[in-house]
C-alpha cells in the first residue's frame, strides 16, 4: 500500500508544470517562437556573437536574465552562441570563460556594427566519405568532382583526399555562389562555409543550411544525408552572368541571357550522372545564335546541351540517365540584371561588321577528356576567333576585324574603332590597316560596302592617302587598277 501511494505521489509531481523541464518556474516554455528566433538570428548576424568566432552551429541563449529567471523570450536579451562559447557551460569542461555579461556586451557590439565578419561553419561537411553523391533537385551526380563549372572554373566542386589518417577529411569542398547583383551568397573554402551578414536570414541547424537573400527569397537550401554519403541541394537560385542556375519544379535548370538581352532561355534537366569530370558545365564563349529556344543535343560522353547556349549537363560524364528534359524561356525576370546591356549607346548597325583594337588572348581550357579554345579581346569574351587582324603599333596592339555576331557590348569596348574603314582612316596608324571595308556607290547610287586590303601601289599607300583634288581618302577604284583589291563583301 505504501509503495503504491509513493508512486501516485511521484506521478502527480511530474504532471506539475513547475517540475516539467520544458517550462521554467515562470511557466515560460523552452520552445522559442519562430519569429523571435528569426529576430535573434538577424540581431546576431547569423553566428555566435563572440568576436572572431561567428560559428554558425549555434544555440539560442537567454543571456540576462538566464532562462530559469526569464518571464518572456525577449530578442533583446537573447543571442546566438556556439556550444564552445555558451556561458552555461563555463568552467564545466574548461572551455573559454566568458560570463553572461561578456556575451551581452558582444551582442550589443554586433547588433550596432555595420560590417560584421561572415558567419561560418565547417560541421556541415563533417563525416563525408569518398565518392559522395551530390543531389541537386531531382538530379544526382555520383563522384563528379566538378559539380558546377563555368568557363573552366569550378563554382561548386570537391577533391578527394588521400590522407592515410582515417580521421582526416576524405573529401574537401569548394564553392562560390552569387546573387543576381553579383553579391556573395555563400562561399565554401576547404570544407568551411561562409555567409555574409547582410542576408535577410540564414538558418543553420545540424546538417542543414538555408539562406534568404536581401529580397527575402529563399535562394539556397542544402542538407547533409550521412547515411547516403550525400549532400542534397533542395533550393538553389544563383547567378553568374550571363548565366542563371535555379531549381525549377525539381529540375536543375540553367538559363542564359539571350543575345538581345531581353530574356533568359533555359535548359532544364533531371538526370543521374556518374563518373565524369563535369556535372553542369557553362561556357560563356559558346556562340549564342538565337534569342529563342533552339535544339537540344544529347551525345554520349559529351552530355546534353541546348545548341549554341553554352549550357551542358553531364559533359564528360561516363554515365547519364535522363528522366526529364525541358526547354523554355523566361521574359518575366524583371529584377534580373542585364549583363549584356551596353553602358553607352554605341550600337553597330545590324548589318555592319566592326573593328576593335587591343590585345587578343587565347586560352586552352583543359578538361579530363577534351580541351577547348576560348578567345578574349581586351579581357572580354569573344564568341569565336576574329576573322583577321593586323598590328598597328609597337606595343603589340592589333586591330581586329570582328564579326557582326559578336555581342553588341564589344562596341562599348575601349578599343572600339568604328564600323567602316572610313572611320579607320582618321587614325595615325591607318597606313598599317591590313584590311578594311569602305562604303562605295554603284552607278545607280546604291550604297555598297567593299572590303579591301592594305597595299602600297606604285609608292602610293592605299587606305591612307588623301586625294589632293577632293581632300577625301582615295577609294580603291580611284587607283585605277583591279588587283590587289578584294571586292567580295557587298553586305546583304
Ligand atoms: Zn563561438
Amino acid at each position: 500500500m505504501k509503495k503504491s501511494r509513493i508512486k501516485k505521489k511521484k506521478g502527480g509531481n511530474t504532471k506539475n508544470a513547475k517540475r516539467n523541464p520544458n517550462f521554467n518556474t515562470h511557466q515560460l516554455s523552452r520552445t522559442i517562437p519562430d519569429e523571435i528566433k528569426q529576430q535573434i538570428r538577424q540581431n546576431s548576424k547569423f553566428g555566435c556573437v563572440v568576436p572572431n568566432c561567428r560559428e554558425a552551429f549555434y544555440e539560442y541563449e537567454h543571456i540576462i536574465p538566464e532562462f530559469k529567471d526569464a518571464k518572456e523570450h525577449n530578442p533583446d536579451k537573447m543571442c546566438l552562441v556556439c556550444p564552445t562559447h555558451n556561458p552555461r557551460r563555463t568552467g564545466k569542461k574548461g572551455q573559454e570563460n566568458f560570463s553572461k555579461e561578456d556575451i551581452a556586451g558582444f551582442y550589443t557590439v554586433i547588433r550596432s556594427s555595420e560590417s560584421v565578419p561572415e558567419a561560418r561553419s565547417e560541421s556541415f561537411f563533417y563525416g563525408l566519405k569518398r565518392n559522395p553523391t551530390i543531389i541537386i533537385g531531382n538530379s544526382s551526380f555520383i563522384n563528379i568532382e566538378s559539380i558546377i563549372n563555368i568557363d573552366g572554373r569550378n563554382v561548386f566542386s570537391f577533391i578527394t583526399n588521400n590522407f592515410e589518417d582515417p580521421l582526416s577529411p576524405q573529401v574537401t569542398f569548394f564553392g562560390f555562389f552569387q546573387d543576381s547583383l553579383g553579391n556573395e551568397l555563400l562561399r565554401i573554402e576547404n570544407n568551411q562555409w561562409f555567409s555574409p551578414s547582410t542576408h535577410w536570414d540564414v538558418i543553420t541547424t545540424n546538417g542543414e543550411v538555408k539562406i534568404w537573400d536581401s529580397s527575402q527569397k529563399l535562394v539556397f537550401h542544402a542538407r547533409k544525408l550521412p547515411k547516403m554519403n550525400s549532400i542534397e541541394i533542395v533550393e538553389l537560385n544563383m547567378w553568374a552572368a550571363p548565366f542563371h542556375i535555379k531549381i525549377i519544379d525539381g529540375n536543375l535548370s540553367a538559363g542564359r541571357l539571350s543575345k538581345d538581352g531581353r530574356e533568359y532561355v533555359y535548359l532544364s534537366v533531371s538526370a543521374d550522372y556518374a563518373w565524369g569530370k563535369c556535372g553542369l558545365y557553362l561556357n560563356s564563349n559558346d556562340y549564342f545564335q538565337r534569342p529563342v529556344i533552339s535544339d537540344i543535343e544529347m551525345k554520349g560522353g559529351k552530355g546534353t546541351t541546348m545548341v549554341g547556349s553554352g549550357i551542358w549537363f553531364g559533359k564528360g560524364a561516363g554515365r547519364m540517365q535522363l528522366r526529364n528534359v525541358k526547354l523554355y524561356s523566361s521574359s518575366n525576370i524583371k529584377s534580373a540584371p542585364n549583363p549584356l546591356k551596353p553602358k553607352k549607346t554605341i550600337l553597330p548597325p545590324s548589318d555592319a561588321n566592326y573593328f576593335v583594337k587591343g590585345i587578343l588572348t587565347t586560352k586552352i581550357l583543359p578538361f579530363y577528356m577534351w580541351e577547348e579554345k576560348v578567345f578574349e579581346l581586351n579581357g572580354q569574351s569573344l564568341d569565336y576567333e576574329p576573322m583577321s587582324w593586323g598590328q598597328i603599333n609597337e606595343e603589340g596592339e592589333n586591330l581586329y576585324y570582328i564579326s557582326r555576331d559578336e555581342p553588341a557590348d564589344l562596341a562599348t569596348n575601349v578599343g572600339f574603332v568604328g564600323f567602316y574603314a572610313n572611320d579607320l582612316l582618321k587614325y595615325e596608324w591607318a597606313d598599317r590597316v591590313f584590311e578594311a571595308e569602305v562604303e562605295e556607290f554603284d552607278s545607280e547610287g546604291n550604297s555598297l560596302t567593299i572590303r579591301v586590303k592594305r597595299a602600297n601601289i606604285n609608292g602610293r599607300k592605299v587606305l591612307s592617302e588623301v586625294n589632293s583634288e577632293t581632300q577625301e581618302y582615295y577609294h580603291p577604284h580611284q587607283f585605277g587598277c583591279i588587283s590587289p583589291w578584294i571586292n567580295t563583301t557587298a553586305l546583304p
